[in-house]
């Protein structure tokens, strides 16, 4: 299956994904694609639903670097334990490319959360990881940084993201993207399989 970053309003960036069951070989190609996808574009983070696939994981590396393998990660089935304090940055999205906003996050956080072996793990984290995390975790609730944006920053925003509304449409309207039905159809039996 070759994976792809889809873009707002895709309806499968509102999925909100379910635990996985099963890793299988398939899910490790699958895992390596989106660090491909999220290099290749730039981004810290990529969440499953950013490439139209309905499960709860996500891949990161805070620092960018596609050669440092020390801060890249896979967190599957993430739960977020709490956290503290507030803090304020610019967030971006590989499925909103060009716009940016002023987000409230918190500064600290504590997350559970399985590795491609199986394995569960605790990350304690603070500063742009934690920030980064709770994006992705958003993803996988089915929402986006904009949503969290302050209603006059909303406000500038909203003509950036009515041309991705447009360009949606017309994709659709020239057969390139499939309807909601069958969009729904395509995630309920990826979902079949592992969740
Ligand atoms: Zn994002």
């Amino acid at each position: 299956m070759k994976l792809q970053i889809i873009h707002y309003p895709h309806p499968t960036l509102r999925h909100v994904s379910k635990p996985v069951k099963r890793v299988d070989a398939e899910l490790h190609d699958m895992v390596a694609q989106m660090f491909e996808l999220m290099y290749e574009h730039e981004g810290v983070g990529l969440a499953a639903n950013q490439v139209d696939l309905p499960y709860r994981l996500f891949v990161a590396n805070p620092s960018g670097d596609p050669k440092n393998k020390d801060t890249e990660h896979v967190f599957i089935n993430p739960v977020l334990k709490g956290g503290k304090d507030q803090a304020e940055g610019e967030e971006g999205c590989l499925s909103i490319p060009g716009v940016l906003g002023q987000v409230v996050r918190k500064e600290k956080i504590t997350i559970e959360a399985y590795n491609l072996q199986g394995e569960q793990f605790v990350g304690e984290l603070d500063g742009l990881f934690a920030r980064v995390v709770q994006h992705e975790v958003d993803h996988l609730d089915g929402k986006l940084f904009i949503d969290r944006l302050p209603a006059a920053q909303a406000a500038e925003l909203r003509e950036d993201l009515e041309e991705f509304e447009i360009d949606f449409n017309s994709k659709r309207d020239c057969g390139e993207l499939p309807d909601d039905n069958t969009i729904a159809e395509r995630l309920a039996e990826l979902e079949k399989l592992r969740t």
